[in-house]
């Protein structure tokens, strides 16, 4: 990994971080996974030009895929339902993962 990526996937962590503060969330604590959605993220990011939910599928067109750039449309329903995004990088401080 390039020092330039590294990078990259230290702003999203952080900009991760800060908004799961804002929402009263907090990220998966299991570093090893959250390392793998980060950067899942930043890989579409580099590759697409968007940081689209690693956990889903792009189907290509631009304005559809819209729904899966990350904070994608889903996850505010995830976390309040199931206690967790689908990639499970954002938790309900009362739902801690197993
Ligand atoms: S499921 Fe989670 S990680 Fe994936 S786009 Fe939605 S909020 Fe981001």
């Amino acid at each position: 990994m390039t020092g330039d990526e590294k990078e990259e996937e230290q702003e999203i962590l952080t900009w991760a971080r800060n908004y799961a503060k804002k929402h009263h969330w907090v990220l998966n604590p299991d570093e090893k996974k959250l390392e793998v959605v980060i950067r899942g993220l930043a890989r579409n990011k580099r590759k697409f030009g968007e940081q689209y939910c690693p956990c889903r599928l792009r189907s290509g067109d631009k304005e559809k895929d819209a729904a899966i750039i990350c904070p994608c449309i889903y996850h505010k329903d995830e976390v309040e339902q199931d206690g967790s995004c689908h990639c499970r990088l954002y938790f309900r401080e009362d739902a801690p993962p197993e």
